[in-house]
């Protein structure tokens, strides 16, 4: 796809424009220099809503305003911060990040593109952010907002699922940056996605892209962004049982290799559909000896993961004795409170056992 140098300042120029007289979006990141609230910043926002992300952020620069001090932090520590987030991993990836920065750059942020996408759990999306927002330096964001807006002004036909397509997109995000000023260009096409070229219902009727834009000229938007693949999401049925001694809890911390890992479940029966109380019955049969009473059936939730819809089933079941179940500690109360558990698990904990 060929994009002329006048095409491109044009589109470019105009975005600015929008930027510097109608953007009234305000969040504490924007306008920031420093790179480690930058990177902070947009590690909270992959996969999260900004209004969600914002009361972490504030959070996290509270506890730890610079980058040796989230290094030197506990893990379970950090975490437990980090809980209700999701995507785990951004959090694990941004502990080894910060040690990273501590004792191989002593303790400041790369300033080069390479040595900044080197850096785990940061994407070519985050490095471009850091690299324009922090250094001035010419590298373009490209996410779902700028697929969207490129698309459609555009008229992009190529997936942008396939590789193929990827490169495409990044490489016309490149040539539409505003190379003088990467920095706002890049806070526009961001929020110019986030508040006027939106997924339904675009805001083309006041856009001041409308003109040049390929979408609204054939009355296509919801035609753009192309993909050429079908999400497959995959339906989960765990049942929880809260074993509870004498004030401890069973308790054991998720492996590599699935969601949530490093953080606590209790007693997990996963099994390929709903799970009740004679089932939970059955499968602690062998049990049988320690359990006192009835299995109390607590609540049933759902979680609506990207690939994954989980159904959650909770039990709470007091024993005469503990149970010798291999890959998990029994904990007291007081313990569950320093430990990080999976959004759903946590508000059962909170409601149930931890008051
Ligand atoms: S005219 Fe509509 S589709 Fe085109 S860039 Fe503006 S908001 Fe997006």
């Amino acid at each position: 796809m060929e994009i002329t140098t006048v095409a491109a300042k044009r589109f470019s120029e105009k975005l600015l424009e929008w930027h510097h007289q109608h953007n009234t979006r305000s969040l504490p990141w924007k306008g920031v220099k420093d790179p480690y609230k930058i990177w902070l910043s947009e590690v909270i926002l992959q996969q999260t809503r900004a209004m969600q992300g914002l009361p972490y952020y504030v959070l996290f620069i509270e506890k730890w305003p610079d980058i040796n001090a989230l290094a030197a932090a506990p893990h379970e520590e950090v975490f437990r911060a980090w809980q209700g987030l999701g995507y785990y991993s951004r959090c694990k990836n941004m502990l080894v990040t910060a040690r990273i920065i501590a004792t191989q750059y002593g303790g400041v942020f790369p300033a080069q593109y390479a040595h900044i996408l080197a850096l785990k759990g940061i994407g070519a999306y985050t490095a471009s952010a850091i690299a324009s927002f922090a250094f001035g330096l010419p590298h373009a964001v490209v996410d779902g907002n700028v697929y969207r807006i490129l698309s459609r002004y555009l008229g992009i036909p190529d997936s942008i699922d396939t590789t193929q397509g990827k490169k495409l997109f990044a490489t016309v995000a490149t040539a539409m940056l505003h190379q003088e000023d990467s920095a706002a260009y890049n806070q526009a096409i961001m929020d110019f996605g986030a508040t006027v070229c939106i997924p339904a219902k675009p805001g083309c009727s006041s856009c001041p892209l409308q003109e040049g834009c390929y979408a609204f000229r054939n009355n296509v938007t919801n035609s753009f962004p192309v993909r050429s693949k079908k999400l497959t999401i995959k339906t989960r049925h765990f049942g929880y049982v809260i074993l509870e001694c004498n004030g401890e809890i069973w308790l054991h911390k998720r492996e590599a290799g699935d969601i949530w890992e490093n953080l606590h479940e209790p007693y997990l029966i996963e099994h390929t559909g709903p799970v009740d109380a004679e089932f939970v019955k059955n499968e602690l049969a062998q049990y049988q000896y320690a359990l006192n009473g009835h299995i109390q059936h607590i609540s049933t939730e759902k979680q609506r993961l990207t690939h994954q819809h989980i159904h959650f089933y909770f039990f709470h079941v007091r024993l005469t004795q503990k149970l010798p179940i291999a890959h998990g500690n029994w904990l007291s109360k007081k313990q569950l409170g320093k430990l990080a558990f999976p959004k759903s698990l946590f508000k059962v904990f909170d409601l149930h056992l931890l008051r």
